[in-house]
C-alpha cells in the first residue's frame, strides 16, 4: 500500500506555520497500521498543486493533501484539483446547510463569498466539516488513469485548520480507508524508550544480537532527542509480531534499567505512575531549572497523589530560609555545590514530609562558570529518609535545553530511586 500525504500552504513555505499536519497524520496512520511512503510540502499556487497531487497520483494508493479548501483567494485545492480530474463542481445542499448553521450558532450572517465552500466535485464523498465550514473530500481515481501499473487512487482532501482535519480525519476518513483501502497485513510497531545511554552505545549493544530478526527482515530504527533515545522495532503481520516480540525481550535483556517506557510514555508519567503504585510522595526543590521539574511533574493527570511540595529557591537567601540550607555550606563550597545539593534535598524532605526529595543546583550559563565548574554544571540530589545521593552533571547546552536535560537526569534519578525499593 502505498501513501502520500500532500501539504498544501504558503504559510508552511515561509515558515509562520509548523507543518503539524504532517507529523499527526502520519502517526494516526501509522497507529492503525498504513505506512506513509512520501510526504511533500507545497506552497498555494495552482501549478504545484497541480503537479504534486498528479505525481503523487502516479505512484500511490492513498493520496491525502491538507489545506486551500476554505473561501479566500489563496484557497485554491478544490478547484484546481476538479479542474485536473475534468470534474464539474456542484453545490452539496448538505455542506451549504451546514455552513449557515455554522454562522447562525455564531449570531452572524454567512458573507456571500463562503458559499464557494459548498460546491463540491461532481462525484466526490462529502465529509462534512463539524467544526467548521468547509467539507472534506474524497474522490476515487479510476485505475489507469494516473498511473500506468497498479488499481486505481484514493484522493483525500482535509481542510486547513486542525481542529477541523483531526476529528474529520478520525471520525470519517479512518472508517473509509479501512473500507476502501483494507491492509492486506498488519503493520506491527513497538516503540522502547530510554534514557541515560547514548544511541551508539545502544547500537553497540543491542545491533549484534538483533541481527538475525533485522536479517530476517525485521525494521530496527533509533530516535535520538536530548536526554532520551527510542528504539523502534517494525514489521508486517504474524511474523513481524513474533519478531517485535522476540526483539523486545532481547533489548529489554541487554539495556535493562536504561528502559523507562514504551510508546509515547513520558519520564514525567513513569514517576508519578510508579509512586502513585507505591503510594510514595515527593518534593522539589529546584534552582537552575526554575520549576520546569516541577512543572513537568505537575503535567500529568494525577500528580497531587505524588507531589506535596516544590520550591524554586534561586538565590541563597531562600535557599537558607525556604529549605534550611547552612550558610556556612553556601560560602564555603558555593550554591552549586554537592554540598548545596544535599542540603536543598534535605531541607525539602523535612519541610515537606515527602518519601522522596530531590533537588537540582547549576550553572545554566552562558556566564558564571568557574575553573572547576563550568557552564552546565548540576548537581541532582535525591533524599530519602534513609540516604541522600548526589549526582554530578555536565549538561552544556542553551538554556532550554539544559532544564530539559537536567530534569531528564533528575526524573530518572527518582525513577531509579523508586524501583530498588
Ligand atoms: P480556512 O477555511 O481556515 O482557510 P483551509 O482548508 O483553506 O481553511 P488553509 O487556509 O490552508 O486551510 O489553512 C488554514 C490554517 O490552518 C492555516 O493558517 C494554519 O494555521 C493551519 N494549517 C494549515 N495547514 C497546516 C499544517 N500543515 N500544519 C499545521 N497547521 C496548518
Ligand atoms: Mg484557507
Amino acid at each position: 500500500m502505498q501513501m502520500e500525504i500532500i501539504n498544501t500552504g504558503s504559510e508552511l513555505m515561509l515558515g509562520f506555520v509548523l507543518n503539524t499536519h504532517q507529523q499527526w497524520l502520519c502517526r494516526q496512520l501509522t497507529d492503525i497500521g498504513y505506512v506513509v511512503n512520501r510526504q511533500t510540502a507545497i506552497n498555494d499556487s495552482g501549478a504545484a498543486i497541480d503537479e504534486a497531487v498528479r505525481e503523487a497520483l502516479a505512484r500511490a494508493d492513498v493520496v491525502i493533501t491538507t489545506g486551500g479548501l476554505g473561501p479566500t483567494s489563496d484557497d485554491i485545492t478544490r478547484d484546481r484539483i476538479a479542474k485536473m480530474l475534468g470534474c464539474k463542481l456542484r453545490e452539496d445542499a448538505e455542506a451549504l446547510r451546514n455552513l449557515e448553521d455554522f454562522f447562525q450558532r455564531r449570531h452572524r450572517r454567512a458573507p456571500e463569498s463562503t458559499r464557494v465552500q459548498a460546491l463540491v466535485p461532481e462525484g466526490a464523498i462529502v465529509l462534512q466539516n463539524a467544526h467548521g465550514t468547509a467539507p472534506g473530500l474524497v474522490m476515487e481515481i479510476a485505475s489507469g488513469r494516473f498511473r500506468q501499473a497498479g488499481g486505481g487512487s484514493l484522493l483525500v482532501m482535509l481542510p486547513g485548520p486542525p481542529r477541523e482535519l483531526r476529528p474529520m480525519f478520525t471520525e470519517q476518513v479512518v472508517p473509509l480507508l479501512k473500507e476502501k483501502c483494507p491492509l492486506p497485513s498488519e503493520f506491527v510497531c513497538r516503540v522502547l524508550k530510554t534514557t541515560g545511554l547514548g544511541e551508539s552505545l545502544i547500537e553497540e549493544r543491542i545491533a549484534g544480537p538483533l541481527r538475525e530478526l533485522t536479517d530476517a527482515g525485521m525494521d530496527l530504527g533509533y530516535c535520538a532527542r536530548v536526554g532520551e533515545v527510542d528504539v523502534r522495532c517494525a514489521g508486517f503481520g504474524q511474523q513481524g509480531r513474533e519478531q517485535t516480540e522476540a526483539a523486545e525481550s532481547k533489548i529489554r535483556e541487554l539495556l535493562g534499567e536504561y528502559i523507562y517506557g514504551t510508546g509515547d510514555d513520558g519520564l514525567e508519567e513513569v514517576v508519578v505512575k510508579l509512586l502513585t503504585e507505591q503510594g510514595k510522595t515527593l518534593a522539589i526543590a529546584e534552582s537552575c531549572t526554575g520549576g520546569f521539574i516541577g512543572n513537568r511533574i505537575t503535567n500529568v493527570p494525577g500528580a497531587s497523589a505524588v507531589l506535596l511540595a516544590g520550591w524554586v529557591t534561586y538565590s541563597n537567601a531562600a535557599k537558607q530560609k525556604c529549605l534550611r540550607v547552612n550558610e556556612a555550606t553556601l560560602k564555603d563550597h558555593g550554591a552549586v555545590s554537592e554540598a548545596a545539593a544535599r542540603e536543598m534535598a534535605q531541607g525539602a524532605l523535612k519541610v515537606s514530609g515527602a518519601d522522596f526529595a530531590l533537588s537540582v543546583t547549576g550553572i545554566a550559563g552562558p556566564a558564571g562558570e568557574t575553573e572547576e565548574k563550568p557552564v552546565g554544571t548540576v548537581f541532582i540530589a535525591l533524599a530519602t529518609k534513609r540516604s541522600t545521593t548526589v549526582q554530578r552533571q555536565i549538561n552544556r547546552y542553551d538554556r532550554e535545553t539544559f532544564k530539559w536535560v537536567t530534569s531528564q537526569q533528575a526524573l530518572e534519578m527518582i525513577r531509579r530511586a523508586a524501583m530498588a525499593r
